[in-house]
C-alpha cells in the first residue's frame, strides 16, 4: 500500500532534512513544493519569473499553481508507493485539495509528522543559516566554526545590513537561500506559518493523524522519533 506522509513545522524545523532521511530508509520520495519552485529559477518564462518574485517576498504561491505541480509529481513512476510531502499542503485549500485528489486515486494521507519548534528558534535557524558549494551547512548562531561572518551593509541602504559568509582559510563564498538572506522575508514567512499553515493541525488532528514531535533536539534524536511513529503506520 502506497504510505503518504505529511511533513508540517515552521521554517527551520528541519524539515527537508528529515525528509531526506525519511527518503533513505523508507524508499518514498521527499516531495517538497519549496524545492519544486526553486527549480523554477534556472527558467525565464512569465510564471517562473512570478514565482520567484513570490518567494523573494515571503508570501506564497497561489493554490492553482501549487497544487498542479503537486499533482503532475505525483503522478510520476517514482511517486507510485508514495511520498513524504514537505512544505504542501500550506492552507485549508491545499490540504482540501490534496485529501480529495488522494481519494481519487484509492488512497489517503497516512500521517502528519509535526516537527515542533518555538519561533525565536526557528528565525535564527533559517536567518543565520549558510551552505558551501559541497552542500554542507552552517549557521551564524548555532555552527559558525571554520566560517567568517561579517554584517554588510545592503546595497540598497536598507536595514537590517546583510549576514555575509566565507570559509576560513579558502576564502569561498558561503551562499544563503535569497528567501533566509532578508529578515523580514523570513519573518514574514513565521506569520504565514502562524495564520495559514498552522491552523492545519487542528483541520487535521479531526482526522487523529497528527503526531506531534519535538524538533527542538539532535537531528539523530528527531529522527528517531520520527521511524518510531512511521514503523506502526
Ligand atoms: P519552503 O522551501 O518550503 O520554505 O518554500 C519556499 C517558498 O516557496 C515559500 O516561501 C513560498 O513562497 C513557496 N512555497 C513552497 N511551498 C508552497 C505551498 N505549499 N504553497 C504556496 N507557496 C509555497
Amino acid at each position: 500500500m502506497s504510505l503518504y506522509v505529511i511533513l508540517m513545522g515552521i521554517q527551520g524545523a528541519g524539515k527537508g532534512l528529515q525528509a531526506k532521511r525519511i527518503e533513505e530508509h523508507f524508499g518514498i520520495p521527499q516531495v517538497s513544493t519549496g524545492d519544486l519552485f526553486r527549480a523554477m529559477r534556472a527558467r525565464t518564462d512569465e510564471l517562473a519569473r512570478k514565482v520567484q518574485h513570490i518567494m523573494a517576498s515571503g508570501q506564497l504561491v497561489d493554490d492553482d499553481t501549487t497544487n498542479a505541480i503537486v499533482v503532475d509529481r505525483l503522478s510520476q513512476a517514482d511517486a507510485q508507493r508514495g511520498v513524504i510531502l514537505d512544505g504542501y499542503p500550506r492552507n485549508q485549500i491545499q490540504a482540501a485539495f490534496l485529501e480529495s485528489h488522494l481519494a481519487e486515486m484509492g488512497a489517503h494521507v497516512g500521517a502528519v509528522l509535526l516537527l515542533e519548534l518555538d519561533l525565536f528558534t526557528a528565525f535564527k535557524r533559517a536567518f543565520g543559516r549558510v551552505s558551501a558549494a559541497d552542500g554542507s551547512s552552517y549557521n551564524y548562531y548555532y555552527n559558525a566554526q571554520g566560517v567568517h561572518f561579517s554584517w554588510a551593509q545592503d546595497p540598497a541602504g536598507n536595514f537590517p545590513p546583510r549576514l555575509e559568509a566565507t570559509v576560513v582559510g579558502s576564502g569561498e563564498p558561503l551562499k544563503r537561500r535569497p528567501d533566509d538572506a532578508s529578515a523580514d522575508a523570513v519573518i514574514k514567512r513565521i506569520e504565514t506559518y502562524l495564520e495559514t499553515t498552522q491552523p492545519l493541525i487542528s483541520y487535521f488532528e479531526t482526522r487523529g493523524i497528527v503526531h506531534r514531535i519535538n524538533a527542538d533536539q539532535s537531528i539523530d534524536a528527531v529522527s528517531a522519533d520520527i521511524k518510531r511513529v512511521l514503523a506502526r503506520l
